[in-house]
């Protein structure tokens, strides 16, 4: 690969990633090599390659493909000190300034925000609705109705996303404000370095110092005893200063675990709403909005109807698996050069699309059909053995032995304990069945729909 190619990827990414990114995060890879597809990038250190990799690998990739390189993987290591030319120092240690009023701007204890997460391109959807308009509200920066917002959810449903869009609107609205986002692990991390350096009053300086805290994935400091301690009382003393506070978590905070009963009931004070998991219009705004994007960098690739709502049908485990899986088919068929269809989505992410197919169970299978031929679940794992329920107990078999990957003993023991023979002779008769009998057939492949569906 060029060396120009690399330099390209830089000037892409200062333009889009914002100054204080570039020089956090982009400044100190170093290009290794390109081998078999695969991109080699150094990085100083475990931590930034992480962030690197969750946060702007898809990037890097698009842009090293459009320099024209063959890639599409990129791969980070961890470089040895020394090969760093180009390691970054670390930030000077906060002075404690004595009878100032406020620490320095710069002394701030924050983590950079990405550039990409705005309200401009949050999708909004019903399960969404109401924690957006709640991080609207924070946003505006006016007087402080709820304290802390409280957002839960699971992983990769934007609460995260929807953090950052709060500091960036902040940010343009009220420079005056000083607004601290970070994780609970950088926040307990801060905290271990303060106690090390014996240094506790300028670390309660800093965090009372800021107008907006946001903290995000608290659920981390559950069950660390000292840490939480730390917490309860920043958080106190800026709630008592009427300073707005934001919390995330992956679940309400009556759940978390290993948290203080105090801090609880602290954290329910204000606020708490769930992003609730997507639904097939949600997936389908945000993956609509994404292509458009892609649209624009990869210009001249044609996008086949059909292939978005096939996505968004089937991806359905969270928008960062969603956002990939979009990410990867712009990469791989600009490589390719071919229009995006169904089939070069099928085989493209092949992988992807497995994951998510739905696992049905032997359970389901006997609840459904029970259902469908209004016999007793009881009554199917039972030893009954007139035809009304021999029957219904033979095709949940089949399907069992169809839809999932159980074998026939297991089979069998889920049905009452019956023998792996029992199952085979089973799913034969309905095999023989089939052929001739068309209401059978009929029914499995309903059967088969309701429980794939
Ligand atoms: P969380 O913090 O809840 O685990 P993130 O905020 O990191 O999730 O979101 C994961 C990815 O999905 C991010 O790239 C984010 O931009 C994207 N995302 C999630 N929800 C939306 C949405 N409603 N609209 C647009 N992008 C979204
Ligand atoms: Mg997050």
């Amino acid at each position: 690969m060029k060396s120009e190619t690399w330099g390209h990827v830089l000037a892409e990414l200062q333009k889009t990633v914002g100054k204080n990114n570039y020089t956090t995060w982009i400044e100190p890879l170093q290009f290794n090599e390109l081998t078999d597809g695969v991109a080699k990038i150094q990085v100083p250190t475990t931590f930034v390659g992480n962030w690197v990799s969750r946060n702007y690998s898809d990037q890097i990739l698009r842009h090293l493909i459009g320099a024209g390189a063959k890639v599409s993987r990129i791969e980070f290591c961890v470089a040895p000190r020394a090969e760093m030319a180009s390691a970054p120092q670390d930030k000077p240690k906060t002075q404690r300034k004595n009878g100032a009023a406020l620490p320095d701007e710069a002394d701030l204890p924050g983590a950079p925000l990405d550039g990409r997460f705005t309200f401009d391109s949050f999708v909004v959807g019903k399960p969404n609705a109401l924690a957006h308009a709640a991080a609207r509200r924070v946003a505006e920066g006016g007087a402080v109705s709820f304290n802390p917002l409280f957002l839960y959810g699971g992983v990769g449903l934007g609460k995260t996303h929807l953090m950052h869009a709060i500091a960036w609107e902040l940010q343009t609205r009220r420079p005056d404000l000083r607004v601290v986002y970070l994780s609970a692990e950088q926040f307990m991390y801060r905290f271990v370095q303060a106690l090390r350096d014996k240094d506790m009053m300028a670390f309660k300086t800093l965090f009372r110092s800021v107008d907006v805290l946001m903290v995000d994935d608290v659920q981390f400091i559950a069950g660390k005893e000292s840490t939480q301690e730390e917490f309860f009382h920043t958080f106190n003393a800026l709630v008592d200063q009427n300073k707005q506070i934001i919390i995330s978590a992956d679940r309400a905070p009556g759940e978390i675990k290993d948290l203080e009963d105090r801090i609880k009931s602290r954290l329910q004070c204000g606020l708490v709403v769930d992003l609730h998991p997507t639904d097939y219009e949600l997936r389908l705004g945000i993956l609509q909005q994404k292509a458009d994007y892609y649209h624009q960098q990869y210009k001249g690739l044609e996008l086949a109807d059909g292939v978005l709502e096939f996505l968004a049908h089937r991806i359905t485990s969270n928008v960062r698996v969603l956002e990939g899986a979009l990410t990867r088919l712009f990469a791989f068929a600009s490589l390719v050069g071919r229009e995006i269809t169904l089939d070069l989505a099928q085989d493209c992410l092949a992988d992807i699309l497995k994951q998510s197919d739905r696992k049905v169970t032997v359970e389901e299978i006997q609840r459904k059909v029970s259902e469908h031929y209004n016999i007793r679940l009881s009554d199917m794992l039972g030893p009954k053995r007139v035809r009304t329920i021999a029957r219904p107990r033979q095709i949940a078999m089949y399907l069992a032995k169809k839809l999932t990957t159980r074998s026939l003993p297991e089979i069998g023991r889920r049905f009452g304990g019956r023998d792996h023979t029992t199952v085979m002779h089973g799913v034969k008769r309905i095999e023989e069945l089939k052929v001739d009998d068309q209401q059978m057939t009929e029914d499995l492949e309903l059967l088969r729909r309701m429980l794939e569906s």
